[in-house]
């Protein structure tokens, strides 16, 4: 397992700064949310981080090690990425797809080893969906290209997940089994999350975006707080704590 810091994160695009001076740290093993309204800059940060995207001015370290002194295949062996808005490009059959992750650890020649097959079944064993290593990836469900997509990054044997919305156009029992495959693969995770009561049960931290910077961070408790829901979401909230889990659950209103 690894430690993910981020230090001093700003982008500029175009002129425009996307994010400023964004700092977070997701320890060994933790599962880390990133949550904030549409446009707040989470993407952008998470790009960064899985080197989709070069920031102007900033860093992220793993374990302390800082990632650019690392070559894109070492990189790709530490953290594996789910993008948002990643299905739906791959004319491949599942098992092809999870086939991707282990690219990193193959020589040049891209010969396959024992371990890549190994490494690849036992992904797609992991998240339930053996069944499926013939089928289309394009003639799957949401769920189910979600679940192979998140083989492909455990096949990747990666010691960070980042992941951006990975719940999007998923039902509810869906929503539940991803999260929780994602909590029990013992990694470091670093998600981006749209639903609050999600984020809230799932996640160890939560880091809160508002244009651009972090405005929040802590367990969810004591970040969730009706306050900042007001300032950052426009939104009144109501506190309740989950009955079974005790975890803040949050009840929507329009503010007055
Ligand atoms: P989020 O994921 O929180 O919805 P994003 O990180 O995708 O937010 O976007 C943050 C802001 O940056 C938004 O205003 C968005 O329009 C803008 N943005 C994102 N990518 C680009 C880009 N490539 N060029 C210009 N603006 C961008
Ligand atoms: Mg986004």
């Amino acid at each position: 397992m690894m430690r993910l810091d981020v230090e001093g994160l700003t982008v500029d695009i175009g002129g425009a700064r996307l994010v400023e001076d964004i700092a977070l740290r997701a320890g060994s093993g933790r599962f880390v949310g990133v949550v904030g309204p549409n446009g707040s800059g989470k993407s952008t940060l998470l790009r960064c981080v899985y080197r989709a995207l070069r920031p102007v001015a900033g860093r992220v370290l793993l374990d302390g090690e800082d990632l650019r002194g690392l070559s894109a295949r070492e990189g790709a062996r530490r953290i594996a990425a789910l993008p948002q808005e990643s299905a739906g490009e791959f004319d491949f059959t599942a098992a092809e797809v999870v086939a991707m992750g282990r690219l990193p650890h193959q020589s040049a020649a891209g010969r396959t080893t024992a371990a890549d097959t190994e490494a690849c079944a036992t992904a797609l064993t992991r998240v339930g969906a053996a069944h499926l290593a013939g089928r289309g990836f394009l003639t799957l469900s949401g769920g189910e290209k979600q679940r192979v997509l998140i083989a492909r990054a455990l096949a990747q044997q990666p010691k960070v997940l980042v992941l951006d919305e990975p719940t999007n156009h998923l039902d509810i029992a869906q929503q539940l089994e991803v999260l929780s495959l994602v909590r029990d693969s013992g990694l470091t995770v670093l998600a981006a999350l749209h639903d609050l009561n999600l984020a809230a049960t799932h996640c160890d931290e939560l880091y809160v975006v508002a244009g651009g910077r972090v405005v929040a961070s802590g367990p969810p408790h004591s970040v969730l707080t009706a306050e900042l829901l007001a300032e950052v979401f426009g939104v009144r909230a109501h506190r309740v704590p989950h009955p079974a889990s005790g975890a803040p659950q949050l009840l929507f209103d329009r503010l007055p």
